[in-house]
């Protein structure tokens, strides 16, 4: 829900005009960009998205004729080669007596059956908006009892012969489906993505893609165009999300940018150019998505406390104790513990040549030895050590020597490309992607793609 709120929060300021001067855009944008770039995956939408509370008799039970009707209510009562069929969603505060007091069951029926087995004590941690579906028979005895958590799992226990409750899980999975997009900005990127029918997380997804070759809060022009192709994800006909972005491609201000997805032997997924260039930068830019730089790289400061010439190696930002703190990079954490002057302290190093140093952290979140990947959270904003407020100590080193953190990410390398050993399966991989996102951006085939998507 906050993540939610945060993005709406986002779109309405993202949304409303294109710059009109940079430098007062500047602040609060590069701010905005920040969260636009690092929101949840799309992985999250797909489990935000509301679902129907409905499932269709016909899925769940074994008489494919019946079908109760699709309703938005608790309830639905229907009878099945003798059993009555009761529906009900759990309700906020339900426990599991009241639901199986509205169905009619006894609750010494439901205690036999909490006691079937372990698996039976998933039943007394329901989550509102969940299905149970009963099948009771003449006599008022429970036949079977369905769990529906979500559209792509249910838990059945059924009772069998010998009176006892047997416990099956049965999965699916969902039927994906490539889908095509286009869009010329005219407004903004969420105004015109929006109007071109993806959604918000989708948007941000692909402005990550681009986020280090595009600045999304100061370069978008009028004209600018982009073409994406992603998976839906549908469940008995009916879209319950989107899967990941597979090929897109952006032009901004004339030039054309394209990115695709691929994963690699170690199963890790990222996006690359056509010719397996990463899209992205070996190091983010902050540490901190939200803060403000309090002090900068100087080697020649009045130190705030003991008030002598001490070079300032590093760049502090003030943010609130608790902001999380990222990895700049893919590396290893070769230091993590406490001293007095830098209080908890991580130190990363990222490849041969790199040192990243994070100090006067509230928490630490990673151990000595453990490898991290960029953006991983490391710690938490504090003030511990010798701090005079919350705020990030954040070091950068190049061969040994401290550089400024806010102006090195600029002048290093991008993330590691494709190993030209892997490079025959990152081409099979991608190119049919490439290909698909080609043929769509043909104006005829992209217009039939719209009609066959018209089937949900
Ligand atoms: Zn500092």
């Amino acid at each position: 829900m906050q993540n939610r709120r945060k993005n709406e929060r986002l779109i309405g300021a993202m949304g409303k005009h294109f710059p009109r001067t940079h430098a007062v855009a500047a602040g609060a944008a590069s701010f905005a960009l920040a969260l636009v770039l690092f929101i949840s995956p799309p992985e999250v939408e797909a489990k935000r998205t509301a679902l129907p509370v409905t499932l269709s008799h016909a899925e769940v039970s074994t008489a494919e004729s019946t079908r109760a009707p699709e309703t938005e209510t608790a309830e639905t009562t229907s009878v099945m080669e003798g059993l009555r069929v009761v529906q009900e969603t759990v309700r906020n505060g339900d426990t599991l007596s009241d639901l199986f007091q509205r169905a009619g069951v006894s609750s010494s029926e439901m205690y036999q059956l909490l006691s079937s087995g372990k698996e039976a004590k998933q039943l007394a941690k329901l989550v509102p908006g969940e299905e149970l579906t009963f099948q009771i028979d003449g006599e008022g005895s429970l036949q079977t009892l369905e769990l529906h958590r979500d559209r792509l799992s249910k838990v059945e226990f059924s009772r069998d012969n010998s009176d006892e409750y047997k416990y099956a899980l049965h999965t699916r999975e969902a039927e994906r489906y490539t889908a095509f997009r286009q869009a010329e900005i005219n407004s903004s990127l969420f105004v015109d993505g929006t109007k071109a029918g993806l959604s918000n997380n989708l948007i941000m997804e692909m402005a990550d893609i681009f986020g280090s070759d595009i600045d999304f809060a100061l370069d978008i022009r009028k004209g600018d165009k982009f073409s994406v192709v992603f998976d839906e994800e549908f469940i008995d006909g009916e879209k319950i999300g989107n899967g990941a972005i597979q090929a897109v491609s952006f032009t901004n201000q004339g030039k054309t940018f394209s990115a695709v997805r691929y994963i690699d032997r170690n199963g890790d997924v990222n996006y690359y150019t056509p010719d397996g260039k990463s899209m992205r930068k070996a190091f983010i830019r902050t540490p901190v998505d939200i803060g403000r730089i309090s002090s900068h790289f100087n080697p020649r400061r009045l130190h705030p406390i003991f008030k002598t010439r001490r070079p300032h190696n590093g760049t502090d930002y003030a943010a609130p104790r608790g902001t999380p703190v990222y990895s700049a990079g893919d590396g290893r954490v070769v230091k993590a513990g406490y001293t007095k002057a830098n209080g908890n302290y991580v130190f990363i190093q990222h490849g041969e040549r790199y040192i990243t140093r994070y100090l006067h952290l509230h928490k630490r979140h990673v151990k000595r030895g453990q490898r991290v990947k960029q953006r991983q959270v490391i710690g938490t904003v504090g003030a511990t050590g010798y701090a005079t407020g919350p705020h990030l100590h954040y070091e950068f080193l190049v061969d040994g020597r401290h550089r400024n953190p806010a102006t090195i990410v600029r002048k290093l390398p991008k993330a590691k490309a494709v190993a030209s050993s892997e490079m025959d399966r990152f081409l099979a991989q991608t190119q049919p992607l490439l290909a698909q996102l080609q043929r769509f951006e043909q104006p005829a085939l992209a217009q039939n793609n719209e009609e066959k998507d018209s089937v949900n």
